[in-house]
């Protein structure tokens, strides 16, 4: 059988906020540790951890109060979907429970603008910047390292934090966590778990600390890891989806996606595929974490497909789905290449693009349910 994450795994808080984010993130307020909101998943939150502050994922969540069109008096109306969602949302239900907000500066046009909007539009918050470098080289290590040092003085100076950081033990954490969904990833692949269940543990990777995180999610994945395979008669080819920073989870929940085995994604698996090297030193931190595999933002051809080619036979994919984000050009500019290199070794692809809000939903079950019928 296909086990999903109901009421015998997780409490019902937990499940209430799988749609209710904003919720969730007035609770996680009342704990001790100020919450820092990101938008990347190059963002160091054992760093953020080892300063005792909360790495919370800001999502484009929508609410029962969001107003379609808010973002239009702040942001240019060819802005990505995702960021005009965030402030549609945010600017009803607003982030004000975040303690402050970590930019990415060195991204996408898109994120690189919105740091000094976002003042503008939430000028009560503490905001920080963070450049990652695009390249992967030792003067950007050494770049990332000051930058990293600039952060810590940073926080230093704002909230009450440790004056000796115990980054090694942050870090050992966070490997134990990566570990983990790489564990569940496996229950994916080997149809004990649906992804849609897995994107809901993945959501609360995002927002839970990591410490809560592997208390609850340690006994689930103990009591689903059984070892029987899904027992469903339902043949399904088996599906990667590929894309970047995708964050509304619903999408996979509709059963054209059952057959999802593995994806490639910003908060995916290229969020959990790494293991950083357990040490207190700044500079093998910064080392590693620039290593790790590129964003769409940073596009890296020879990493990333590699990367994909990797995905693709360790969980024996029939067909790829690329998932775009409306109007966001760093996933529109990967797409070239990736189509090619499918194209090069036989493997069908389908490009889906959409917003989070799911507007042409509809749409996307058709072509997919046409796409898995050709994979049969
Ligand atoms: S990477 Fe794409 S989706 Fe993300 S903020 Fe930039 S343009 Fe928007």
């Amino acid at each position: 059988m296909w086990f999903d994450l109901n009421s015998n795994f997780l409490s019902q808080s937990l499940l209430y906020y799988l749609d209710n984010y904003y919720e969730a993130l007035r609770e996680l307020k009342a704990y001790e540790s100020p919450l820092i909101g990101y938008f990347t998943n190059k963002t160091p939150v054992e760093l953020l951890d080892a300063m005792n502050l909360q790495p919370v994922r800001i999502f484009a969540f929508r609410s029962s109060k969001s107003q379609q069109g808010a973002y239009e008096r702040y942001i240019q109306t060819f802005a990505c979907s995702w960021l005009r969602d965030i402030l549609d949302n945010g600017l009803v239900d607003g982030y004000s429970d975040l303690n402050c907000v970590l930019f990415s500066t060195g991204t996408c046009d898109s994120l690189q603008n919105v740091s000094d909007i976002w003042q503008k539009v939430f000028p009560s918050q503490l905001t920080c910047n963070l450049t990652f470098p695009i390249r992967n080289d030792s003067a950007a290590s050494k770049y990332l390292e000051n930058g990293f040092k600039q952060l810590i003085s940073f926080f230093q100076a704002q909230f009450d934090c440790p004056t000796s950081m115990d980054l090694k033990t942050s870090i050992q954490k966070f490997n134990q966590k990566r570990d983990l969904l790489n564990k569940y990833a496996l229950l994916v692949s080997t149809g004990q778990l649906r992804y849609s269940s897995f994107a809901k543990i993945l959501y609360f990777g995002d927002i839970l600390h990591v410490d809560d995180f592997l208390q609850i999610f340690i006994p689930v994945f103990e009591s689903l890891n059984t070892g029987n395979q899904s027992s469903s008669e339902e043949k399904l080819p088996r599906l990667l989806v590929s894309g970047g920073m995708w964050d509304n989870l619903n999408l996979f929940g509709i059963p054209e996606f059952n057959g999802l085995v593995a994806d490639d994604l910003s908060f995916g698996y290229r969020n959990f595929c790494y293991t950083l090297p357990e040490s207190d030193s700044l500079e093998t931190y910064s080392k590693a974490q620039i290593s790790r595999l590129p964003e769409p933002t940073v596009y890296d051809e020879g990493q990333r497909l590699k990367s994909l080619s990797k995905q693709i036979s360790t969980h024996n994919v029939d067909g790829v789905v690329l998932l775009t984000m409306k109007f966001c050009d760093p996933d529109a500019f990967e797409l070239v290449p990736i189509r090619k290199y499918l194209d090069s070794i036989d493997v069908p692809y389908l490009n889906l693009e959409t917003s989070p809000d799911l507007s042409n939903i509809g749409q996307l079950q058709t072509r997919l349910a046409a796409f898995t019928e050709l994979l049969l």
